[in-house]
């Protein structure tokens, strides 16, 4: 029953259009794992190729599913032929292996079957937390990972008792406890996968308001947010770090002759030059238009000035490459010294930016500083 109502649930919640369609993956398999439980639990009352054949067999295809539908929210292929094995082994197990004296085969197998996804699952559950950033994935792993020495000691406690035919004697409280454990494995596990889900979404929601579409850098919003957690790395005597503001020269004139896709070009290139010039600890970001911000911490003003001079010049070489422009842009960059978490960010910016106006009123394709760093030599 907790299985239908749960797949269902995650049934209904796709259908709406609202969500992301891996719950539909844990919906079917949900609905699958219930009809092979309601199947076995029918055994006697319906015909045994239905109770053990179709049972177990639609039951593994669940805990496939459910394997299939975690390596599919991984970004790797799902399976299908894994799928169509273990349904097609399951049958031939099931039928080679009937009535009460095949019981013992039949629970050895689906325990070998059923524990082996279940650890299947709990590694992807690790590699989602590790390789992804997931932090649900470890949950995943912790609700998956049980289950599998259970499966063990079911398949291994069914051939060590020749006398038993079922894992419990019928009417014993243990039961009970196995049953309540059980339900409430499906609940947490079925809301362990929606937590995936929702922490994905969230992931993805914060890089869309964070970052800029276009050249995957950071936006203002962004920015403000890398500044504010790079200022409370400073501590409370804030941290010392190089504002550089860089803008394309004669940006507008080479969108207006050559069009606006090679403007998007141009602010490419600004990006790739800047992931490879700059480190991994820097900020990098488009303030709007053809503007960029970069964030250097923990450099003099010399140092800070020569890694402006490598972006300028690396731009003006990439640039340089494209002769089917008619212009080469080039960049004016400004720089100030800046004392994060003691100054607001928009008067950092304002000093910044009058270093490189001055750059532009200079003759552009050139690093200016404000005082009190040196100027260019
Ligand atoms: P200066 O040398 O003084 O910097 O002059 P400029 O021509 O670069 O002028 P300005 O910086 O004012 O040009 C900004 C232009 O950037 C205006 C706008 O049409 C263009 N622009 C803004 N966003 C985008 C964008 O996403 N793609 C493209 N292709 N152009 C954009
Ligand atoms: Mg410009």
């Amino acid at each position: 029953m907790t299985c239908f109502l749960i797949g269902a649930t995650l049934l209904l919640a796709v259908a709406t259009g609202r969500f992301t369609r891996w719950p539909a993956w844990w919906g079917v398999s949900s609905l699958c794992i219930g009809t092979g439980l309601l199947c076995g639990a029918l055994r006697g009352h319906i015909p045994s190729v239905l109770s053990i054949e179709f049972g177990n067999t639609v039951n593994v295809a669940g805990a496939i599913l459910l394997l299939m539908g975690v390596r599919s929210f991984a970004g790797k292929p799902p399976g299908w032929s894994l799928l169509a094995a273990a349904m097609l082994a399951t049958w031939i197990a099931m039928a080679v292996m009937p009535g009460d004296e095949g019981f013992k085969g039949r629970v050895v197998f689906t325990a070998m079957v059923l524990g082996c996804c279940d650890a299947a699952i709990a590694r992807e559950g690790v590699l989602l937390a590790r390789r992804h950033g997931l932090r649900s994935g470890w949950i995943l792993a912790a609700f998956f990972m049980p289950t599998v020495p259970i499966y063990a000691v079911r398949a291994i406690a069914v051939i060590a008792d020749p006398t038993h035919n079922t894992l419990f004697p019928p009417a014993a409280p243990v039961q009970s406890w196995v049953a309540a454990a059980s339900i409430g494995f499906v609940i947490l596990r079925g809301n362990t996968l929606l937590l995936l889900v929702a922490e994905r979404s969230q992931g993805v929601l914060e890089n869309l308001a964070r970052r800029d579409p276009l050249t995957g850098l950071l936006n203002r919003s962004g920015l403000e947010d890398a500044l504010a957690a790079m200022a409370g790395r400073g501590g409370a005597g804030g941290l010392q770090a190089t504002l550089v503001v860089a803008d394309i020269d004669h940006f507008k004139t080479l969108n207006d002759g050559a069009g606006h896709a090679a403007g998007d070009e141009v602010l490419l290139l600004f990006a790739e030059v800047a992931r490879q010039t700059l480190r991994g600890n820097d900020i990098v970001a488009r303030q709007g238009g053809d503007e960029f911000v970069v964030v250097l911490p923990g450099l003099d003003a010399t140092e800070a000035m020569a890694v402006a001079e490598r972006l300028r010049i690396g731009f003006r070489k990439a640039t340089s490459l494209r002769t089917h422009w008619p212009i080469r842009p080039t960049l004016s960059i400004g720089l100030a010294q800046a004392e994060l978490g003691r100054r607001s960010i928009s008067d950092l910016l304002r000093e910044a930016d009058v270093a490189l106006y001055r750059a532009k009123r200079l003759g552009r394709d050139r690093v200016e500083a404000q005082s009190p760093l040196a100027a260019t030599p």
